[in-house]
């Protein structure tokens, strides 16, 4: 199983999240179906099942990790790099 690196290099606390919601939804008029925490800086994107997929756009565009779930009762974390959960 391959091992992540990242999880371990992330700031403490994680970052205060920058929204409430998906920005670039917001702006361009779409839904997101479940929001994502981006944890090295805090960026709100929405998941994959969205139609925008910001989250991923997000890793993409920033080079940045590891997200989390936004939403409430879930705790999970997922590496973009390793697809791999942490
Ligand atoms: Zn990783
Ligand atoms: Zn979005
Ligand atoms: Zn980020």
């Amino acid at each position: 199983m391959k091992q992540c690196t990242h999880a371990d290099a992330l700031p403490h606390p994680e970052p205060v999240p920058l929204s409430e919601t998906c920005t670039e939804c917001l702006a361009l008029g779409t839904h997101p179906v479940q929001l994502r925490l981006c944890l090295t800086c805090g960026h709100v994107g929405c998941c994959d099942s969205s139609p925008g997929q910001h989250a991923t756009g997000h890793h993409k565009d920033s080079g940045h990790p590891v997200m989390r779930t936004f939403e409430p009762g879930e705790s999970w974390r997922w590496c973009f790099v390793d697809h791999v959960l942490v």
